[in-house]
């Protein structure tokens, strides 16, 4: 059914899930709503997945990594508040499929990814489903990007031990910070940190998740949580 599957029926198939799987889960904000209808997410899964696209969970890509459950796409752009105007970055850019989707929501998006094979994978992506607002970088996202610093919102899509100091240091006043934090892979909690004007931050857990490890310099070690 794939290759000859029309557009029609593919937006059909967002649209239940959108219904299904975040309307139905209590995101309401039609703006959120609208960008996950719109991002073609079976153009971002890996070859021979495109089938499986809308189902109500996370798939394998290329290098052990995954793209993400499309409610926790959703979740992360609706506690972001993201803004038409908002400059993001988001770190772990797998397949490209979340930048898509915060490109839809906010004016620019920088993404970083560790490994470069997926680098080039999110590229070419995201130039097929012709997103323009959206550059990919390779890298240590858990320094963050400070020569594109500040950003409105900071999004993570891989758990760490701790949100990093320079997530916070990049950060430009009445910005959002949502990003899984967590002792091991069985044990995340998805926080969002919010910077006010006065300087301060506050802290809400938005609930349990699971993501594959950040991994770098101020995350997990080469291997993840049980690795050192
Ligand atoms: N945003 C993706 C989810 C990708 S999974 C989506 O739209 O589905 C998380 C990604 O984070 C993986 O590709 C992994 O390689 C990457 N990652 C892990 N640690 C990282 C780090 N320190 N810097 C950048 N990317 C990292």
């Amino acid at each position: 059914m794939t290759g000859k599957d029309t557009e029609g029926a593919a937006a059909a198939r967002r649209e239940r899930m959108v219904r299904l799987q975040i309307a139905n889960r209590g995101i309401t904000d039609e703006r959120v709503l609208d960008a996950m209808r719109s991002v073609p997410r079976e153009s971002f899964v890996a070859p021979g997945y495109e089938d499986f696209a809308h189902e109500d969970r996370a798939l394998p890509i290329a290098e052990g990594q995954t793209i993400s459950q499309p409610y926790v796409v959703a979740l992360t752009a609706d506690a972001a508040r993201l803004r038409a105007t908002d400059r993001v970055l988001e770190v772990g850019t797998g397949c490209g499929y979340a930048a898509a989707v915060f490109g839809r929501l906010a004016r620019e998006v920088h993404t970083i990814e560790r490994l470069p094979g997926l680098v080039d994978v999110a590229r070419r992506n995201l130039a097929a489903a012709g997103v323009g607002n959206v550059i990919v970088h390779e890298g240590d996202g858990s320094l963050g990007l400070p020569e594109q610093a500040p950003f409105d919102a900071i999004l993570v899509a891989a758990g760490g031990p701790r949100v990093p100091q320079a997530y916070k240091d990049q950060l430009a006043p009445g910005g959002r910070i949502v990003m899984p934090v967590g002792g091991g892979y069985d044990a995340q909690r998805l926080l969002r940190l919010t910077l006010s004007d006065d300087g301060r931050f506050t802290t809400d857990d938005l609930g349990p998740v699971r993501f594959v490890p950040l991994v770098g310099r101020e995350a997990w070690p080469t291997g993840g949580p049980s690795a050192g």
